[in-house]
């Protein structure tokens, strides 16, 4: 048998051949037992399992990584590891702290997650720890710094509907790939796409952060309802009391508006040689939900050349959230940042712009 490498194959998926299961370049019998990292033992008959009943469950649709089923098979958080860049860097107290973190997510009243099936029945009691695990990992990530935010975001209810494949998805009323519904006050998504992005060395396309990203746009840290889009993230709004943070929402505006002017000078042709372009991709410039839902996903993905183009508005994140993701990303994902690029680079015609900025 060659050598079991779990940091080398834990992102990548089950295969099921006769008798035996493959995990990459991998292949082992079903009765042997592989050890996966700091989890320890754990054997392939289990995790065969796990992964068939998700087959069953999602009618073919979700495979998920081997660290998210070792994350099923054993309740183990710590397996999430791979899919939180954060983790690793953290020191010896803080690393346990990340996880208790995590599990008091998954454990709070407010924390509703609901998987729904075909016909919209409701299968949430038929799936492992690992899923919420992914979706109460980012919270942990994004709010490791900020505990008093997310304390706030969950005292009233936030529902993450995740459906089991694309024709539940369809059935139950679900837009586009992926979306924040305000009136549901729900992020709604197809499983398999929480693990979108985890394939490459660090992960990539995140759209459950972009929605969340949209649902925090939403959120009224006064009302504690999911009202309407005020293009801020909480604590950057004045009436968020305590939390209120006016360097960050003056950073915040500038960069922006910096952000504003790159865009606006590219689309009339007004940019000289040399001028910075923006970070984003057209797309974001639409509105003001779009821009922070795009700008929140892209420092958590790309913080390396976002803190290059616009230290500002970086800058504003960091004072947010009380953490600098450049830490623990030692280069970007690159596909956002050179699909963003591309547009400016290539001198594509873009639209107007439709993003505002005040003036405090
Ligand atoms: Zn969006």
């Amino acid at each position: 048998m060659a050598n079991f490498d779990y940091d080398k194959l834990r992102g990548k998926r089950l295969n099921f051949v006769p008798t035996k299961v493959q995990i990459g370049e991998w292949s082992g019998d079903l009765n042997e037992v592989i050890i996966c990292g700091e989890v320890g033992p754990v054997s392939l008959a289990t995790l065969a399992e796990v992964a068939r009943h998700y087959l069953r469950l999602t009618n073919q649709s979700l495979r998920p990584p081997l660290a998210s089923l070792v994350c099923a098979a054993t309740g183990d958080l710590r397996a999430l590891e791979f899919f939180f860049p954060i983790s690793t860097v953290l020191d010896e107290e803080e690393r346990p702290a990340f996880f208790r973190f995590l599990a008091s997510i998954i454990q709070h009243p407010n924390f509703r997650l609901r998987v729904i099936g075909s016909e919209t029945t409701d299968v949430t009691t038929q799936i492992y720890t690992d899923i919420p695990g992914i979706v109460a990992g980012h919270l942990a990530e994004i709010f490791f710094y900020r505990p008093d935010l997310l304390d706030r975001f969950l005292s009233s209810p936030r529902n993450f509907w995740l459906y089991t494949n694309q024709q539940a998805f369809e059935a139950g009323g679900g837009l586009a790939g992926g979306d924040y519904n305000p009136e549901r006050e729900a992020i709604e998504l197809v499983i398999s796409r929480l693990y979108e992005g985890y394939g490459g060395l660090t992960p990539g396309v995140a759209p459950f952060l972009h929605e969340l990203g949209h649902m925090l746009d939403h959120y009224d840290c006064a009302t504690l309802r999911l009202a309407q889009s005020k293009g801020f993230l909480p604590g950057m709004n004045p009436e968020d009391g305590s939390l209120f943070s006016p360097h960050a929402r003056s950073l915040f505006i500038k960069g922006k508006q910096i952000e504003q002017a790159r865009y606006i000078a590219y689309q009339t042709a007004q940019a000289k040689e040399g001028d910075a372009w923006p970070i984003g991709h057209p797309y974001v410039f639409q509105n003001d939900t779009e821009f922070i839902a795009g700008y929140f996903e892209m420092f958590f993905r790309n913080p390396n050349y976002f803190a290059d183009q616009n230290p500002t508005l970086y800058a504003s994140f960091i004072e947010l959230f009380g953490q600098d993701p450049r830490r623990y990303w030692p280069s970007d994902f690159p596909f956002y940042r050179d699909e963003n690029r591309k547009v400016y680079v290539e001198r594509h015609k873009i639209g107007v712009q439709n993003i505002t900025v005040p003036e405090k």
